[in-house]
């Protein structure tokens, strides 16, 4: 047999799915994998019954459904002061993994570098080494996830084709600051490179901290691919229903690639997301509000059975410093053992890095029910005999 690529037949399965597997078959409460326990906002989910009722349920146009498109650049403005013309500068996809997969494939010429921050998001390299780039990482790591300014400067080149940024990020639960984003946008400009900019978790943010959107910075415009996602905003992570904003000239080669990877998306999803986009600045708020507090439940809970958590700006995540209630292994054997002896998955911060990773930190998902959360932390506390 003919061997298949290499490249991606070097990964094996993410940790998100490997981690719900275990979690499954040993009835745990899954905090591992990234997803809310509700089922989204009501009136979202009844635009999208109603949708597939009354409306068409064939393909819709490639960019994604007019009222969509022109619902994520009113979004912009309403929440950004950008100014997008929804006709040339907006694309639905299937999810912001759709959307990374085309931007990458749409802008990368064999040989590009791209620069990353450790901890990546599991899609990040295998997209762009396929893509025929030649990553180059910068570390963060835990528990302050401080920006090294200098390995950043030697990271970029005239090779660098594009800075990949996730803000805010996951699993690092960090909000980027207008001053760090700045230095980021700097080395763009000065090396002549563009910005993907993973922002699924731009209405999650807390404690008041704005999200400040790359595309919003001087110069920035015309050269960021803003990514956003209906799976984070609207709590509903099965929809995959992303959207791209960009400039015409990046649009048109991520248009391209969009048009021959998955071409369209389901139309009613489109629809409920449009409506959804549109909802009241209240709906927007809560969301964080509510998470926020979900965050500060658990965080206590954790902290009050002995666990020492980093800060958590954002995010639907919070990690922990194992060595905290004195287990003695790694983060990978902890996240195991947590799984199959209390009852409770979480994912090894270490699955973020590629080499040398911290492997003492593991991320919970906080994006739960109050039951959820302290059935997790009672099983938790039993475990740990406090
Ligand atoms: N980027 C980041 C940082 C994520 O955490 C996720 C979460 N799943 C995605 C992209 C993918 O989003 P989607 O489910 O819309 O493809
Ligand atoms: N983004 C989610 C997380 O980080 C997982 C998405 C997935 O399973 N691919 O947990």
């Amino acid at each position: 047999m003919k061997p298949a690529n290499s490249i991606l037949s070097g990964y094996g399965t993410t940790v998100f799915e490997v981690m719900s597997a275990l979690a499954n078959e040993h009835r745990a409460v899954n905090l591992g994998q990234g997803f809310p326990d509700g089922n989204g906002p009501d009136d979202v989910r009844a635009v999208a019954h109603a949708a597939l009722d009354d409306r068409p349920n064939q393909y819709p146009p490639m960019f994604g459904v007019p009222e969509l498109r022109q619902a994520v650049a009113k979004h912009n403005r309403r929440f950004y002061g950008l100014d997008i013309d929804w006709q040339t500068e907006t694309l639905v996809t299937s999810g912001a993994t759709e959307a990374l997969a085309a931007a990458h494939f749409g802008l990368i010429e064999p040989g590009d570098e791209v620069v990353l921050i450790e901890p990546l998001y599991d899609c990040y390299l295998p997209i762009i080494r396929r893509a025929g780039a030649v990553p180059r990482l910068v570390r963060i790591e835990p528990p302050d996830w401080s920006l090294p300014e200098a390995d950043l400067r030697a990271a970029f080149s005239d090779r660098t084709k594009l800075v990949l940024i996730n803000t805010p990020m996951n699993p690092a639960a960090k909000v980027f600051t207008r001053e760090e984003l700045d230095f980021i946008a700097g080395l763009c400009l000065e090396h002549d490179a563009y910005c993907v900019a993973d922002e699924v978790y731009e209405h999650l943010v807390f404690d008041g901290r704005p999200h400040v959107t790359m595309m919003g910075l001087p110069g920035m415009r015309e050269r960021t691919v803003r990514i956003g996602s209906a799976g984070k905003t609207f709590s509903l992570t099965g929809w995959k229903v992303g959207y791209i904003t960009a400039p015409p000239a990046l649009m048109t080669p991520i248009a391209k690639t969009h048009q021959y990877l998955t071409f369209t998306t389901p139309p009613n999803l489109q629809r409920a997301t449009a409506f959804g986009l549109e909802k009241d600045a209240g709906y927007f708020t809560g969301l964080a509000r509510g998470l926020q507090r979900s965050r500060d439940r658990f965080r206590a809970g954790l902290e009050e059975i002995g666990f020492a958590t980093v800060e958590c700006h954002g995010t639907y995540f919070i990690t922990v410093d194992i060595r905290s209630v004195g287990f003695n292994g790694d983060d990978v054997d902890f996240c195991r053992t947590l799984t199959t002896e209390a009852g409770v998955a979480a994912v090894p911060v270490s699955a973020f890095y590629q080499n040398d990773p911290p492997r003492h930190f593991a991320r919970f998902s906080f994006c739960k029910e109050d039951a959820t959360l302290d059935e997790a932390l009672k099983r938790m506390r039993a475990w740990l005999g406090r």
